[in-house]
């Protein structure tokens, strides 16, 4: 393999319409297929304003797939009335060119009248994994995911899709969604990728001020002290919790959403904690949200 210097790569195609996106994709697979082998196609939705958590997807889906797509959308149906939806960071350029970096191929950027045709009213829930830990605070978020990902599945029609574990309950209903829908797409999650003192990458950092920023280490810190809880034994949910809480306790962000310790698999809060657990934290600074999670096998 070939790779081009910083700044060579040519940029991906951009694709705005989903007409454009089906044909762009059959004309892919028919020269695929008439070279007589199999022809895959890798799909890493996004809400772009990239960074390094984002091409770590696009790293894996340009070793896995034939074709990578990388949708850049940011979707209104996953925002509440009060959300930062018009605030979302954007930058359609810097997006490209980190993109094509990475390798992929395609760009799905259509606009949201392109997505939502007028009279739209059928909706994907997932239920039982929608209404917790995020869930809670952000009534109908996790109904947005999931319509647009299965849209997003429908029109591209990967054979896997890239997912972080960044947003752990985002990725596990669309690997519950894909399953129950039988969509035969395999739903690939990737580890967190952090800044170097520990706060999870992600686009609305930015929304942060320098001071809340120095701050925000104390996220992932309280989750490691959960994590350190249950590796050194502490079974009860409570007590790992407020391991987690203690740390939160000594530079308090400005709000905790919810510091949760709960199944990997249906996100159902043990007593006593078994089997593989995810912590999870939502915490403001100011009026931005951050989340962070660590994921805990317990023997
Ligand atoms: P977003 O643009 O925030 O909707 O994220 C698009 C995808 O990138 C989702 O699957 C996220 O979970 C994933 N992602 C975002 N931040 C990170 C991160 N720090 N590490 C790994 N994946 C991430």
């Amino acid at each position: 393999m070939t790779v081009a210097p910083e700044g060579t790569a040519s940029l991906p195609e951009v694709v705005e319409s989903k007409d454009g996106l089906r044909a762009r994709l059959e004309a892919a697979r028919v020269a695929g297929i008439a070279q007589g082998r199999p022809f895959s196609v890798g799909l890493v939705p996004t809400m772009g304003f990239l960074h390094e958590g984002h091409l770590s997807l696009a790293r894996r889906a340009r070793v896995e797939n034939d074709l990578v797509v990388m949708s850049i959308f940011v979707n209104p149906t996953q925002f509440g009335p009060a959300e930062d939806l018009d605030r979302y960071p954007r930058d359609l350029d810097r997006d490209l060119s980190l993109a094509a970096g990475e390798g992929v191929d395609l760009v799905f950027h259509p606009s949201a009248e392109e997505m939502y045709a007028p009279g739209h009213c059928t909706w994907v829930d997932v239920e039982g994994l929608s209404e917790v830990l995020c869930g809670r605070a952000r009534p109908g978020h996790f109904r947005g995911v999931a319509t647009v990902v299965t849209k997003l599945f429908a029109l591209c029609r990967p054979d896997r899709a890239y997912f972080g574990q960044k947003d752990a309950q985002q990725a596990l209903i669309v690997r519950r969604m894909a399953a129950d829908l039988d969509l035969g797409v395999e739903v690939v999650v990737c580890p967190i990728v952090r800044d170097a003192d520990g706060v999870a990458m992600s686009s609305r950092n930015a929304y942060l001020t320098p001071q809340q920023r120095a701050r925000a280490p104390i996220l992932n810190r309280a989750l490691r002290a959960a994590q350190h809880a249950l590796e050194s034994g502490e079974r009860d949910a409570g007590a790992v919790k407020d391991a987690a809480l203690k740390v939160l306790a000594e530079d308090p962000p400005d709000r905790v959403d919810y510091v949760e310790v709960v199944s990997a698999d249906d996100l159902r809060e043990p007593q006593v904690v078994r089997g593989e657990v995810v912590v999870a934290a939502a915490v403001f600074f100011g009026a931005t949200r951050l989340i962070d999670n660590v994921l805990v096998k317990v023997p």
